[in-house]
């Protein structure tokens, strides 16, 4: 669908430059998914808060997009706006201290993120290995592994609510647990501030290598994933079940549970966002019939859904 006229003079009038009718396969890790309405990328603060501040009052849809490596976008697509960081809302300032203080823009790659710490020599990021987001997501979802969690170094963020405002919460405010975060509705983080430690670089960065080639074992980073599919139950972990219940393997169009990694649905070359859904609730279905747990999604659903339910069945 176009734009709203209203919202297109308004991003016009700002100066920013955006895309309409933009595709999204192309930007999301499940390479699935329909055109956004609009698409902005916004380089610093000011914009941002501009942005929001235009769609609010055209009363305009608009949907943050990280490296969509958590995301299955609809095969309709997102209607309304779009919004990406980059620009200063993607770099690193040392805030100073020994150890130092970092505020990092939410656009920021993970991978770069620990690129610079590396150089630097900062520990306490480790948290962050083999993700493939942004600063911005993993502090959404309280990202991590078993190198730990998002929370662990976070002190605080910057958010831009929807009436453009910008506001400092302290992470006590987020209430993070795993794979959760509580922000205000509507708020989008611009900035996050991290407390590195005075651990041994060397250290620090053995233990990333080596649980970076543990992955690359046992994971099929070969092929459009979003990562995990589901998150462990409590005492559990969903790839567990998802093998136990025979699902290994399982297949609509191109859509695939992994055979190396339960908890991964992969695209085989071409499968839509539909196939990926509908694996996604036959395997809940089954695994909850044979195991009595019901899986909770840790990818999140964004689009236009209202074609769904779909008339499932397994093939
Ligand atoms: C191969 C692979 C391995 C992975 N391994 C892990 C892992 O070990 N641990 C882990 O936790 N995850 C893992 N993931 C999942 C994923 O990388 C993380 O959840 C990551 O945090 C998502 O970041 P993103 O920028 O891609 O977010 P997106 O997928 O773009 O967005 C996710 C959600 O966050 C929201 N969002 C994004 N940015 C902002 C912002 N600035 N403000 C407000 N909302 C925002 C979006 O609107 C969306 O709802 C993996 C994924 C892949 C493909």
């Amino acid at each position: 669908m176009p734009l709203p006229a209203a919202t297109r003079d308004a991003l016009i009038s700002l100066d920013v430059h955006f895309f309409e009718d933009e595709p999204l396969g192309r930007r999301v890790y499940w390479r699935v998914g329909g055109p956004a309405d609009g698409f902005v990328l916004v380089r610093d603060l000011d914009a941002l808060q501009q942005v929001i501040r235009a769609t609010r009052d055209t009363e305009c849809p608009s949907f943050l997009l990280g490296k969509g490596s958590n995301l299955l976008v609809s095969d309709a697509g997102i209607r309304g706006l779009v919004v990406s960081l980059g620009g200063a809302l993607a770099e690193v300032r040392n805030l100073g201290g020994q150890p130092p203080r970092i505020q990092v823009g939410a656009g920021l790659a993970l991978t770069a993120l620990l690129a610079r710490a590396r150089k630097e020599g900062w520990t306490g990021l480790e948290c962050f290995a083999g993700i493939p987001g942004t600063v911005g997501a993993a502090v959404v979802m309280n990202a991590g592994s078993h190198l730990g969690e998002t929370v662990e170094p976070l002190v605080d963020i910057d958010v831009v609510n929807p009436d453009g405002s910008l506001h400092t919460l302290p992470k006590a405010d987020l209430q993070m647990s795993y794979r959760t975060a509580h922000l205000p509705p509507g708020a989008v983080i611009a900035r996050a501030r991290f407390q590195t430690t005075g651990a041994d670089p060397v250290q620090s960065q053995a233990s990333v290598r080596e649980f970076l080639l543990r992955r690359k074992a046992t994971q099929p980073l070969n092929l459009p994933s979003c990562g995990s599919t589901f998150r462990n139950p409590p005492g559990d972990y969903a790839g567990r079940l998802i093998d136990a219940a025979g699902l290994k393997g399982f297949t609509i169009g191109g859509a695939r549970v992994s055979e190396r990694h339960a908890n991964f649905i992969v695209n085989t070359g071409a499968a839509t966002a539909r196939e990926i859904r509908r694996v996604i609730e036959h395997v809940q279905a089954r695994v909850e019939a044979f195991s009595g747990v019901r899986l909770r999604r840790e990818v999140h659903y964004a689009g236009d859904w209202t074609e769904w339910p779909a008339t499932t069945g397994s093939s």
